[in-house]
């Protein structure tokens, strides 16, 4: 029992993910543009028990509030936060005073753009059913997000805000993707008796580690997992790789979880597989595309230099990063030095050194297993990229 509660934030987000520890309440709002009601969420109360991945994604348990507050007018694409939107509907519908919309800031220009199309319906939306009355509802977290990049640069915004969102919206895709779609049958008792014990394991190595994170921690557990696959008895080997290729996914380590394939076609009907193989690497191309959006704006933005201070190295070590998870690691190589110059604000150092290590590595699980089982939080040198 003591192990079990030991690793019970792990369960509760493998298992089911509805430890709604986030809040939110929802209201009443009209679009500035074309005055359309809608309903927003407001944020009550979150958390960051989830940790943080790499790319800088602080994750709560529960819902995540940056795919929740977004919202998007089904009629004509404006998007924007609650408080982009009027608390009072506008007297006339459309063409009305302007007066609100100028309020919040939206140019007469920019409302006739909005108006005549200029916001265009996110790509990849083929499973998200499109209604002539509302032609931009019902869009999932990440197309509204998507949406809002589109909504902030055309209202002026910054490129690295723009970026931000972009970012963002990679996260949307990766949180909103259900890796239990991974998982098959639901393990019998015995095997989930034998998981637990894996997990227990794992996650008491990752302390050793001097692991404080916990999406660290999920990761390291992810890469046991799945480098134990092999040497797992029987109908266990399939368990154990198909929890740790749903981790991987849940955290963006999509190289690692493309290089599970291998164990995992094997253990579901050669008529499921090819499926289920299709809609991961969907899913990982759209998480990419939304973060080559995001690093070609934060690039933009450091040449332009429009940032200054700690924002420089961070952003730069960010781009770094993200041309990692995208399998530039040519590029992220060069990012990572080049913030290893800069000065990093507490923690940074560590992390860049760690994800340095990671680059140019055969087998990225094995890599993971190497650069993230020295101890945590050291800073013992910087490890050149292929270093064994
Ligand atoms: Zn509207």
């Amino acid at each position: 029992m003591r192990q079990l509660r030991r690793f019970l934030p792990l369960l509760l987000l493998l298992v089911c993910s509805v430890a709604l520890a986030t809040t939110l309440s929802s209201d009443q709002r009209y679009c500035p543009v074309c005055g359309e009601s809608i309903a927003v969420q407001l944020p009550m109360s979150t958390n960051d028990m989830g940790g943080q991945d790499r790319d800088l994604l602080q994750r709560a348990h529960g819902a995540q509030v940056f795919m929740e507050v977004v919202a998007t007018c089904g009629q004509c694409g404006f998007t924007g936060w609650p408080a982009d939107f009027s608390e009072t509907k506008r007297s006339k519908r459309r063409g009305g005073s302007g007066e609100e919309a100028d309020a919040l800031a939206l140019t007469k220009d920019q409302r006739q753009a909005i108006e005549g199309g200029a916001l265009l319906r996110p790509e990849a939306l083929s499973d998200v059913p499109f209604r002539a009355e509302a032609p931009y509802g019902d869009l999932p977290s990440w197309g509204r997000l998507d949406m809002l990049a589109q909504t902030v640069a055309l209202r002026g915004g910054e490129q690295d805000r723009v970026a931000d969102i972009y970012l963002q919206a990679s996260w949307a895709v990766r949180m909103g993707y259900h890796p239990v779609h991974l998982r098959g049958a639901d393990p019998s008792e015995a095997q989930r008796d034998w998981l637990f014990g894996r997990l227990a394991e794992f996650t008491e190595q990752a302390t050793d580690l001097q692991m404080t994170n916990p999406a660290d921690v999920e990761v390291w557990v992810a890469v046991r997992l799945l480098t134990g696959a092999e040497q797992a008895p029987g109908d266990l080997r399939c368990l154990s790789a198909a929890y740790g290729a749903s981790l991987m996914r849940s955290h963006g380590e999509h190289d690692a979880l493309l290089a599970s394939f291998d164990v995992l076609g094997e253990c579901f009907p050669a008529a499921e597989w090819p499926g289920k193989a299709q809609a991961i690497r969907e899913s990982v191309a759209l998480e990419r595309r939304y973060q080559g959006l995001a690093r070609d704006g934060f690039v933009a933005a450091l040449e332009a230099g429009d940032l200054t201070g700690e924002k420089v190295a961070i952003t730069t070590y960010l781009v770094g990063e993200l041309e990692r998870r995208m399998g530039e690691h040519d590029a992220a190589l060069a990012h990572f030095d080049h913030a290893l110059t800069l000065t990093v604000p507490d923690g940074l150092d560590p992390w860049i050194e760690q994800q340095r290590c990671l680059l140019g590595q055969d087998d990225p699980v094995l890599a993971l297993l190497l650069c993230r089982g020295r101890a945590s939080g050291g800073n013992g040198g910087v490890a050149p990229a292929g270093e064994p």
